[in-house]
């Protein structure tokens, strides 16, 4: 979730960081989870829980995850932090003033760049225009809103609580706060409810992006073995598209987006010039990130090319717990090896249109960029029309995109 930007400032004069801007090393997104939602939809495999509005525990929440700073202290004082992601779960349900108490500790400890990105993903079911102004008022600059649809039945389908206007008027309340910058969240390949055609998809990510947002990620409905749905498809008793009418939709969203002037600059996500998500932007391009609260992952390089990898506890109260009374909130951690990176950087390399420079990558990690069986299957790839080579880049033509993670996986 990374920009290349030049120069950041502690964004507490005299607190954070020590203003050098030679100091701090390359520069790091943090990640913040938020384990709460007001219902469980049926596709989702995030860690969330349904919790009632009144039940949601804001301040001791927020007490942990500042505490679990100050176990990840060496991860964070004095590091560049160029982008900082609240992610659930529903993070728009959180108490602003405790969102923001998060993140001014975390201002405190790290050296934000000076154009840090900030965002909070939100759902319309707890977003108005005062909530925004609030999160804006404690440093958010972007939101994320989990929009997924424009049609009553298939967000019934999807279990979403708001109805067919609940998004478009979420992003509008957004947009009228000031935000400065506001993507959305769209789900496309419904079979379930009022089944979508081609042209519903195209339609209602164009009726979304014309509210005049920046950033858009539309994602093909998958099916992940451990939900609701994933039972159901298991019982054959899921209403489900065809490959083929997935990969339509793909192309109809696709060129109506481009279509309205906004760059597919990754496989799911499409933006104006300059207003990608340098957060993901980060994670597609192998930067570090510190995880911080229930459930989240991080991975913090080590040193020759290797780095370490940790997942927090993914039950909240066994979270909450370890991280007030220590020692860890850590419910799991490897060791990744540099051979082990570069596989991951190809994966997430060529979800990007920029694609990735292989040599380059392999170079900063200290192993072989092009093995002899790597270079057979990339040949292999090229003569398929599935890989383009130039200047030393590798990508993925758009009309292969599809089959992007598959392709990478050869390169393995
Ligand atoms: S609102 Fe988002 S995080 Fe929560 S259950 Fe639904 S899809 Fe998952």
């Amino acid at each position: 979730m990374a920009s290349q930007m030049s120069g950041f400032v502690p964004s507490e004069p005299g607190q954070s960081g020590t203003g050098d801007p030679g100091a701090g090393g390359e520069p790091r997104g943090v990640y913040i989870h938020f384990p709460y939602c007001l219902q469980k939809c049926p596709y989702c495999d995030f860690v969330s829980y349904a919790t009632e509005r009144a039940e949601v525990p804001h301040e001791r929440y927020a007490d942990a995850v500042i505490a679990e700073m100050e176990q990840r202290r060496n991860e964070l004082v004095g590091k560049r932090v160029a982008s900082v992601f609240f992610g659930g779960g529903t993070p728009s349900l959180w108490k602003a003033e405790e969102l923001g108490r998060v993140l001014h500790h975390l201002r405190q400890m790290a050296c934000f760049e000076a154009n840090v990105e900030i965002t909070a993903e939100a759902n319309p079911s707890s977003l108005d225009e005062a909530k925004a102004r609030s999160l804006k008022g404690v440093g958010v600059n972007r939101l994320s809103i989990g929009v997924q649809g424009l049609r009553r039945e298939r967000l019934e389908f999807l279990g979403r609580l708001h109805d067919e206007t609940g998004g478009l008027h979420a992003v509008k309340e957004a947009l009228a706060s000031g935000m400065e910058r506001v993507s959305a969240d769209v789900i496309y390949g419904v079979a379930g409810g009022a089944a979508q055609t081609v042209e519903d998809a195209a339609s209602e990510v164009s009726r979304v992006v014309d509210t005049g947002i920046t950033h858009v990620s539309a994602y093909a409905l998958t099916i992940e073995p451990s939900t609701v749905f994933g039972e159901l498809a298991r019982k054959n008793a899921l209403p489900m598209l065809a490959e083929d009418q997935l990969a339509d939709m793909f192309l109809a969203v696709r060129d109506a987006l481009e279509t309205r002037g906004f760059v597919h600059y990754e496989v799911s996500n499409y933006a104006r010039a300059g207003h990608e998500s340098r957060h993901n932007l980060g994670y597609w391009r192998g930067l570090d990130y510190v995880g911080l609260g229930c459930a989240a992952y991080g991975t913090v390089s080590t040193g020759d090319g290797n780095a370490r990898r940790y997942r927090n506890k993914t039950d909240p109260e066994k979270y909450i717990r370890a991280a007030l009374t220590g020692p860890s909130t850590e419910g799991h951690a490897e060791a990744l090896t540099a051979e082990t990176r570069l596989r991951e950087r190809i994966m997430l390399g060529l979800r990007l249109a920029e694609g990735l420079d292989l040599s380059a990558a392999a170079d900063a990690l200290g192993v072989p960029a092009w093995t002899n069986e790597r270079r057979r299957a990339a040949d292999k790839l090229v003569r398929k029309g599935w890989l383009s080579i130039s200047a030393g880049r590798l990508s993925v033509p758009p009309k292969a995109w599809l089959f992007a993670d598959g392709t990478a996986a050869e390169l393995f």
